[in-house]
C-alpha cells in the first residue's frame, strides 16, 4: 500500500478532478483527514505532507492523541456522536462539530463553548435514510433544530452533515447527497436569524468523488488517507 503522502496527493488530485467536472473551485473543498483509530504518528505524517484538517469520532481518543501532538497547528472536527457528558471536553479540545443531534447536547455544548469564550462552528447531522440505529436529525426535524441553535450564543451554525446508508455502489449515496443539498436550501430559504446553510459536509473514502459533484464542501475521508482500521 502506498504511504499517506502518496494517499493525500492521489485524493486531493480526484477532488480537482471531481471539482472540474462540474465547474466547481477546488478550493471551495476541504479535506478532512479522519484519523479515527490511527495513532499520533499517522496525524503527523499527514501534516508533514500538508494536512491540515484532521476528524475524530471520540472525544476521549482525540484528546489523548491530541496532547501528543501539542502545538501543531491544526483544525480538529469532531464528526462522531457526542454524548452529553463529554460537551465540555469536546468545546475546549475541537474547533468544529460536525455532528449535532439533539437541542440538548447543543445547549450543553453552547454553555461549555460560551464558557471558554468560543463560539464553535457546528453543523446539524441529519439522517436521511431514517436508519435506526444512526444518529441524526430526520429532515423534519432538522428546521426546528436549525432555529433552536442559532440563537445559542455558543454555537456558530454553518451547514449540514450526512452519513448514508452503507451499500456497494457509491453511486447509490448521490440521492443522499442531493437530498442533503436540498434541504440546505430549504432550511437557508426560511430566513432564520444567524443561520447558515453554507456547508455541506458529505463523502467519504468510497464517494466522495460523488459528493463534491453534488456539491459537498467538506468531505471526511479516513481510509483512503491511513489505510484500512481494524474492525471495532
Ligand atoms: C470513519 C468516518 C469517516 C471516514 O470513513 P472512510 O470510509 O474510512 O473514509 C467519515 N465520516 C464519519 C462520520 C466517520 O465516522
Amino acid at each position: 500500500m502506498a504511504g499517506i503522502r502518496e494517499n493525500l496527493a492521489n485524493i486531493r488530485q480526484r477532488i480537482r478532478a471531481a471539482a472540474a467536472r462540474c465547474g466547481r473551485n477546488p478550493e471551495a473543498v476541504r479535506l478532512v483527514a479522519v484519523s479515527k483509530t490511527f495513532p499520533a504518528a499517522a496525524v503527523r505524517e499527514a501534516f508533514d505532507a500538508g494536512q491540515r484538517d484532521f476528524g475524530e469520532n471520540r472525544v476521549q481518543e482525540a484528546e489523548a492523541k491530541w496532547r501528543e501532538l501539542s502545538g501543531l497547528g491544526v483544525t480538529l472536527h469532531l464528526i462522531g456522536h457526542l454524548q452529553s457528558n463529554k460537551a465540555l471536553r469536546a468545546a475546549k479540545l475541537c474547533d468544529w462539530v460536525q455532528s449535532l443531534d439533539s437541542i440538548r447536547i447543543a445547549r450543553k455544548l453552547s454553555d461549555a463553548a460560551a464558557e471558554s469564550g468560543k463560539r464553535l462552528p457546528v453543523l446539524m447531522e441529519v439522517n436521511l435514510g431514517g436508519e435506526e440505529a444512526k444518529s441524526g436529525v430526520s429532515e423534519t426535524e432538522a428546521p426546528v433544530l436549525a432555529e433552536q441553535i442559532a440563537k445559542m450564543p455558543g454555537l456558530d451554525l454553518r451547514g449540514l452533515m450526512v452519513i448514508p446508508p452503507l451499500t456497494e455502489d457509491p453511486e447509490n449515496a448521490r440521492p443522499y447527497f442531493r437530498k442533503l443539498r436540498e434541504l440546505a436550501q430549504r432550511i437557508e430559504a426560511r430566513g432564520f436569524e444567524g443561520v447558515s446553510m453554507r456547508e455541506l459536509s458529505m463523502g467519504m473514502s468510497q464517494d466522495f468523488e460523488i459528493a463534491v459533484e453534488e456539491g459537498a464542501t467538506i468531505v471526511r475521508v479516513g481510509t483512503a488517507i491511513f489505510g484500512r482500521r481494524p474492525a471495532q
